[in-house]
């Protein structure tokens, strides 16, 4: 049976995970990032993960397609990584085909948020046309579903909704730009907000404690004044919140999808727009990894046949 192996890098840890044709998932398994990344040659501690990985793993498996997913900037064309701020030494390389010619299997790419919306998206009761996902974690991801394909921008930078500019915002951001939405907007802003002001709390339990103070009020009103942004600009059927601040305990869901909805234009996108809250687990990302893989492989599948002058002659016949 064909398999699709997906790989979830994240600045802390890379999670591969299995999954078979039949989207059953298995062999999930977690290396620390910097164990590889941090080498003078990343890519081929990476290739060495995922060889031991496959030869401990998933030894006998047929593995059709890998897909990483990765934080970062990607080309257009998902085929060079542009800007990944925690391994600069992949930036403007063509990873997936280096990786692919090391392993002798067929890797591709995309940014790791469009992975979490591909699962989210497939939890939904149908395919939407149009739909768009927040994800707060340390950043501000955010994966563009428009007319039943992830955007990407005529670079590959679209979706940058953390570096859109807020008056009177002086602090540095890490892409370079001061002011940027993403360094008041973030779970990096929430850590920093901890360290000074409640010492005492443990992160997890920040909400719990510190909810109603105006700081936090006014953190969750922002988020939902950059969201209702670009919910007014998309027009989307579906808002998919998710990421790691969301999750904590006591995040006041419900008042930031209040305060989204205030500032929806009227009719629409205010009565058209579904919320909805993603569960995303530890597994999310490379669960949707090896989701985005079989996609890929069924379009490559699909366009290898129209390509064959063969099948463009029947398929030319069947029309006329
Ligand atoms: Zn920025």
């Amino acid at each position: 049976m064909q398999h699709f192996l997906g790989i979830d890098i994240g600045g802390t840890n890379t999670r591969l995970m299995l999954m078979d044709s039949e989207q059953h998932f298995s062999c999930y398994h977690k290396v620390a990032t910097p164990s590889w990344a941090q080498l003078q040659d990343p890519l081929a501690g990476l290739q060495r993960i995922i060889s031991e990985y496959l030869q401990e793993q998933a030894s006998g498996v047929y593995v059709e397609m890998v897909m990483l997913g990765l934080p970062g900037i990607l080309s257009r064309d998902r085929e060079r990584v542009l800007s990944l701020p925690f391994i600069p030494a992949l930036d403007n390389q063509p990873v997936a085909a280096l990786l692919s010619a090391q392993l002798g299997l067929s890797v591709v790419m995309d940014k790791d948020v469009n992975h979490l919306m591909w699962w989210d998206l497939n939890q939904l009761p149908s395919l939407p046309d149009v739909a768009v996902g927040l994800y707060l974690g340390t950043g501000l991801g955010n994966s563009l579903w428009l007319n039943r394909a992830f955007y990407h921008g005529v670079h590959g930078a679209a979706g940058e909704i953390g570096h859109i500019p807020l008056a009177g915002n002086l602090a540095q951001c890490a892409c370079g730009k001061t002011g940027c939405v993403e360094t008041l907007t973030s779970g990096n802003w929430l850590a920093g907000w901890a360290r000074q002001y409640a010492t005492n709390t443990p992160l997890a339990q920040l909400f719990t404690e510190h909810g109603q103070h105006p700081d936090l009020v006014e953190f969750v009103e922002r988020l939902a004044r950059t969201i209702a942004s670009e919910m007014n600009i998309l027009d989307p059927e579906y808002l998919v919140l998710g990421g790691g601040v969301l999750a904590m305990a006591g995040f006041p869901i419900e008042r930031l999808e209040t305060s989204i909805r205030q500032h929806l234009r009227a009719p629409y996108p205010a009565l058209g727009l579904t919320i909805v809250t993603s569960s995303v687990t530890d597994e999310t990302g490379c669960r949707g990894a090896c989701m985005a893989a079989q996609r890929e492989a069924k379009l490559r599948a699909t366009l290898s046949f129209i390509d064959n002058p063969l099948n463009g002659a029947i398929l030319a016949r069947k029309k006329a």
